[in-house]
């Protein structure tokens, strides 16, 4: 027999959850928050934040040696891997803490503890039976391993996050954000790296340009790249050290560790989803409408486990504005997933925000034009590490909208947020060109394209 009602009930305390929890509290609803793990999710535990630290050292340790360019006498004797993990890892439950405080403090009602549901108004969490006038999914994803031999030898970036000692060689298997991100920061800080990919280049779902410019940076830096391969069984694991089949007979060794960075699958699975009927996609993605409302009455799902725009502020968004909707009195509340920004902190890092120039053509054809620019940041004027710049504007059209903007280069991570509100609010070139430019800044040749 269900014990209480209440107005809202979240299971996983990650990103999304944390967010629609709040927010539905702040109006006064009576909320309870189910998270099996720590609050903070995927994001500030084993995710984003974690990341961004471990970036900030790589950034650093590139500084370390471009300061010399610059007079400075100085080199890097070593790096504190462990060290880093100990005062990454205090950062990390501080947050935990925080976000517990201000559950708290907006009076949700919270339980550790791995939650299901037994009805679309109820759930049940070790043992204990809840009521709630609606429910929503919140669970995220977790990594993808390959179904191939060996598979769980490999390491995920979950267990990066676990790591105390920098590994010495690594194969990292993957194109994408994660594999991109790690591989940088473990080269920088030292280890050998081997990226093995399936095509010719990393991020090859960018844009050409990012695809093209990432790709060629990491081997500059000195991450050695096995193209074109197919991992078809991962092997050892003994004093010998890890090595990876390749597809077509080849083969790949010497590695004292494997990371998987593949994607990520949403976590789905033994929520009792099947049971009450809510309707999944192939890959166990929930699925939802543009209200984020799966198709059982009172039942709610966003976040990573709906596979739209897997990324925390995604999934923020989508909780507050959901909250908004059912609890806030504003009904035409909903997340529009047009022009979500991103940016893949490598180094330099990438931003961008609307369509690649190919994706672009295929929607729109001839309409299209690009505008480019590529250079050395004055940065790197002084540095013996030259790491080039290159931005793409993809416009559309005789009024020339910006559909589609792409830099890579130092500072690309903070350029590009104001540039999307731009874009959102459908800036045209001519708006760009009528912007009078900040000198000298590498932000500036977003306004200067001809
Ligand atoms: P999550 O944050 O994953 O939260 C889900 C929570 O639900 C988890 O805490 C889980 O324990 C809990 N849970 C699951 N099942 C249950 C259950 N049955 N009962 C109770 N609790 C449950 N995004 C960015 O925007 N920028 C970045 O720089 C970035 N970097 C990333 C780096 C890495 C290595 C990874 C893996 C991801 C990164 N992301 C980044 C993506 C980002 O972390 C996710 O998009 C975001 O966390 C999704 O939020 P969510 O609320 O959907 O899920
Ligand atoms: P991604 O989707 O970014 O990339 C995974 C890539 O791995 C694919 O694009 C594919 O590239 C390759 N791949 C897929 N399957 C296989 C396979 N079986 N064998 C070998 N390669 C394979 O996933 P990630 O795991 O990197 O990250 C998950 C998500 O987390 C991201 O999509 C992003 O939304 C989020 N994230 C965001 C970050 C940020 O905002 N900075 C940072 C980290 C994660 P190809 O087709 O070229 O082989």
């Amino acid at each position: 027999m269900a014990e209480q009602q209440y107005d809202l009930a979240v299971i996983g305390g990650g990103s999304g959850g944390l967010a629609a929890a709040q927010r539905a509290a702040e109006y006064g609803a009576r909320v309870f928050l189910a998270e099996g793990a720590r609050l903070g999710g995927t994001c500030v535990n084993v995710g984003c934040v974690p990341k961004k630290i471990m970036w900030y050292a790589a950034e650093l340790a590139h500084q370390i040696s471009d300061a010399r360019g610059y007079g400075f006498e100085v080199s890097a004797s070593g790096h504190d891997f462990a060290a880093l993990k100990v005062a990454r890892d205090a950062y990390v439950r501080r947050l935990n803490d925080i976000y517990a405080s201000n559950l708290a403090r907006r009076g949700v009602e919270w339980q550790k503890g791995v939650a299901r549901l037994t009805g679309p108004n109820e759930i049940v969490i070790d043992g204990r039976e809840l009521r709630a006038r609606r429910v929503l999914i919140a669970t995220g994803g977790e990594p993808m391993r390959p179904p191939i031999a060996g598979a769980e030898l490999a390491l995920t970036s979950d267990d990066f996050f676990a790591m105390s000692e920098r590994p010495e060689h690594v194969a990292i298997i993957g194109a994408g954000y994660i594999a991109v991100e790690l591989a940088g920061v473990l080269r920088s800080l030292g280890a050998r790296v081997t990226l093995v990919i399936r095509g010719a280049q990393v991020l090859r779902h960018f844009d050409s340009m990012i695809a093209e410019t990432v790709t060629a940076q990491l081997l500059a830096d000195g991450v050695a790249l096995v193209p074109d391969s197919e991992v078809t069984a991962i092997e050892g694991g003994d004093q010998g050290g890890f090595s990876l089949q390749l597809r077509g007979g080849a083969g790949v060794g010497g590695f004292d560790s494997v990371m998987l960075a593949i994607g990520r699958s949403p976590a789905s699975r033994n929520l009792g989803l099947e049971a009450i009927g809510v309707a999944l996609d192939a890959d166990g993605h929930v699925l939802t409408d543009e209200w984020q409302a799966t198709n059982v009455e009172g039942v709610f799902a966003l976040g990573d486990v709906t596979g739209r725009a897997p990324l925390t502020p995604v999934a923020i968004a989508a909780g507050r504005r959901l909250a908004d909707r059912l609890f806030g009195g504003r009904p035409e509340r909903r997340l529009d997933y047009e022009h979500i920004a991103s940016v893949v902190f490598a180094h330099p890092p990438v931003g961008t925000v609307g369509l690649s120039e190919a994706d672009a053509r295929a929607r729109h054809g001839d309409a299209v034009k690009v505008y480019e620019a590529g250079f050395l940041p004055m940065y790197h004027a002084l540095t013996e590490r030259k790491a080039r710049a290159r931005m793409k504007l993809v416009v559309l059209g005789e009024e020339e909208r910006i559909i589609g903007c792409h830099v890579v280069g130092a500072g690309a991570d903070e350029m590009l947020q104001g540039f999307a509100v731009a874009i959102r609010m459908g800036a045209t070139k001519r708006d760009f060109d009528d912007t009078v430019a900040i000198h000298p800044t590498s932000a500036e040749e977003l306004v200067t394209m001809r």
